[in-house]
């Protein structure tokens, strides 16, 4: 049995990345970035209008700021032009002048401030000022990004808002890397899918379903091989296939130590190499991680909620170090409102938990069959080795589910 570390130290050692693609920027979303963008031009690329309103120069209504304005300079300014977001200024705004103008559109010559509409009183082809604009109103060219500036920094993973920062730059295609293609295995004979009529002895694979989730919300591409009974040869089939066919192998059941478990031997026959196939997790002890070429294996207990733990704590992970991007450990505070025991404390342990307004709550979970407590659950309690209790009170991390 390995500890936490050493699991961290071996998955590390499988270096295998996925190969670059140049995408349409649409069709990057949720994918790792990896190119260095940088911004062509200014962004904005002209001071622009930050309001509706008169666009002048604030020469021209007095020294400083604030209701002095109105009484020392001007307050009444000749309409020499008006402009819309998109149009290009003519005239140059002169003493005494303004121009009506629109939220985003350029800033004529001469004019460095935009007083609101709401300020102003209309007179025919004059404007009053009714009240002291106390603020410039205007956006500057490169106030957001100056040309040359890094837009994004690399690698990242494209999310909706990146996109739109792109698409600001005039970015049309972005080099991204392949997702990971996954092949999805449930092994136990015991397994009968969802829609099948219930059997004596039979339950429903769940496993392969979670897996399929997973990989469907972080826009993998998925193969599910289907469930397959405890038997050797039809083990050593599927795998074979599915080791061809993907990038990662994720399989669910037969690791542990049961006359049964014919996974790990399966994968050795076939010329994998297991790495690790016993790990300091609970649940999700017997857990293996086996490599064959640029494929790898996560053989993951059969337990359900071990198979969701694993799948975030170490699968998840791993997925996005293939795909260039070094996962970052995300983990929020909160204050437990309950004790927690346990007796031993050689393995890590995890827990369902329901995290609300910095408050974790523990739910009833009676172990790693108990899969419904996941479905209340927001996160995980982490117990670290030698941790036998935590106090209600304690202020602790919880990871989220
Ligand atoms: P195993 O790791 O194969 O010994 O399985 C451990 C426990 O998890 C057994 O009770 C299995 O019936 C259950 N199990 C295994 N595979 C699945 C699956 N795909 N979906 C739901 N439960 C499973
Ligand atoms: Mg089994």
């Amino acid at each position: 049995m390995i500890d936490a570390t050493r699991v961290a130290e071996i998955l590390n050692t499988y270096t295998y990345v996925t190969p670059t693609v140049r995408l349409p920027l649409l069709a990057a979303v949720g994918r790792v970035l990896r190119e260095e963008l940088r911004a062509k031009g200014d962004s904005p690329p002209f001071d622009k209008a930050a309001m509706d309103g008169y666009a002048l120069r604030s020469h021209d209504l007095g020294g400083g700021s604030g209701a002095g304005e109105i009484a020392n300079g001007l307050s009444e300014f000749a309409i020499i032009g008006r402009l819309g977001a998109g149009d290009v200024p003519q005239a140059e705004v002169g003493p005494g002048q303004c121009v009506q103008i629109m939220t985003g559109a350029m800033m004529p010559a001469g004019a460095d401030k935009v007083v609101r509409v709401e300020y102003t009183e209309r007179v025919g082809d004059r404007v009053r000022i009714t009240q002291a604009e106390p603020n410039i109103n205007v956006i500057y060219a490169g106030e957001n990004r100056k040309a040359g500036e890094l837009v994004l920094s690399v690698p990242c993973k494209l999310r909706p808002q990146d996109i739109a920062v792109l698409a600001s730059h005039g970015i049309s295609e972005v080099l991204v890397a392949e997702p990971v293609r996954v092949g999805v295995i449930s092994t136990g004979s015991e397994l009968l899918s969802p829609g099948e009529p219930p059997a004596p002895g039979k339950i429903y694979d769940s496993n392969a379903y979670q897996i399929a989730a997973y990989c469907a919300e972080l826009g993998l591409p998925y193969i599910n091989y289907g469930t397959v009974g405890d038997d050797p040869d039809a083990i050593r089939q599927t795998y074979e296939r599915a080791l061809a066919e993907n990038d990662m192998v994720i399989s669910s059941g037969g690791v542990s130590m049961g006359e049964f478990d014919y996974v790990p031997s399966v994968l050795r026959e076939i010329g994998a190499e297991l790495l690790f196939h016993s790990i300091a997790f609970k649940p999700g002890k017997s857990t293996l991680f086996a490599r064959r070429g640029n494929t790898c294996v996560f053989g993951l207990a059969g337990n359900p909620a071990a198979s969701v733990v694993l799948f975030r704590v170490l699968v998840e992970p791993t997925l996005y170090r293939m795909m260039g991007l070094e996962p970052q450990d995300f983990r929020f505070r909160g204050t437990l409102r309950e004790d927690i025991r346990r007796s031993g404390a050689r393995r890590k342990e995890f827990r369902p938990a329901f995290y609300h307004e910095g408050q974790i709550q523990t739910l009833r979970y009676g172990g790693s069959s108990h899969m419904d407590a996941f479905a209340d659950a927001n996160c995980v309690i982490e117990l670290d080795v030698g941790v036998t209790e935590l106090k209600a009170g304690e202020e602790i991390y919880v990871r989220p589910l």
